[in-house]
């Protein structure tokens, strides 16, 4: 044996970093049309930490959305594998995937997605009528979120009642409500005038700095850099990896 006694125990040493909350391992996916195929994720391998928030930008068609939908368990990837929160979710029938979608994760997409004849409240509570959740403790979580975002005073409002920003906040506040292991926000500013933009942004800055975990779907370069890491896909490949300006 040439190796040295402390060569041997570094070697041995288990790692101190904690589990990702998030591992892709060379993750493919394929859709098909009839006889054309097209390969928009051609092996992605990532691994995100509990508690870091990035951001996950690339040109039109470069399979950023592709990438959400499999991180969101809203699709399955062709190969390849995907741990969420230590759960092996690759090969999960539709079922077991809505089942992770209401506990695992929050979405907040660029066109809201509240139901209009619902009120705030309401809207935010519906996670938690999904996740059988008795009413009078989703009522009491439902306007706890929605104070947390500054929203209060707006529990009995409908949407069309709410300006744009106000609307993304019930969607936040309907993201946080289940505690979820991660917030995957895609576009969340699509939709939004510039100050409402910021302000949805600071919001996720105030998350992050809550210690949630947030991964945001953006094509806008300005609003990736609000992230603390910043992954780049291009053509189905993370092309880039680096570090945001935050
Ligand atoms: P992005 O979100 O970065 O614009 P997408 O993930 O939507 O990229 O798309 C990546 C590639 O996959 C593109 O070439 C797109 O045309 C193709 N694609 C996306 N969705 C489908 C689909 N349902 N069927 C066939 N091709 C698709």
């Amino acid at each position: 044996m040439t190796t040295s006694a402390t060569e041997a125990t570094a070697e041995a040493e288990p790692s101190n970093e904690p589990a990702p909350i998030i591992a892709l391992r060379e993750v493919r996916k394929v859709y098909r049309s009839g006889s054309l195929e097209v390969e928009a994720l051609r092996g992605v391998t990532l691994d995100i930490a509990m508690g870091e928030y990035v951001a996950i930008t690339g040109p039109s068609g470069s399979g950023k959305s592709t990438l959400m939908h499999i991180l969101g368990c809203l699709d399955v990837a062709s190969s390849g594998s995907y741990h969420l929160a230590g759960e092996d979710v690759s090969d999960m029938d539709e079922i077991d995937l809505a089942e992770v979608r209401n506990q695992r994760i929050g979405f907040v997409f660029q066109q809201f997605h509240l139901l209009p004849s619902l009120t705030a409240l309401r809207n935010v509570e519906l996670p938690l009528v999904y996740a059988g959740v008795p009413r009078e403790e989703r009522r009491a979580r439902a306007a706890e979120a929605l104070a947390r975002v500054g929203l209060d005073d707006r529990l009995d409002h409908r949407p069309g009642e709410l300006s744009g920003g106000q609307q993304q906040r019930v969607a936040v506040a309907r993201a946080l409500v289940t505690e979820p292991a991660m917030i995957l926000a895609d576009e969340p500013t699509g939709n939004l005038d510039s100050r409402a933009s910021a302000e949805a942004l600071g919001l996720l800055d105030e998350l992050c700095a809550a210690g949630r975990t947030i991964v945001l779907i953006t094509h806008d370069r300005d609003v990736a850099v609000r992230a603390q890491r910043m992954v780049r896909v291009l053509d189905g490949l993370i092309q880039v990896e680096f570090e945001g300006a935050a």
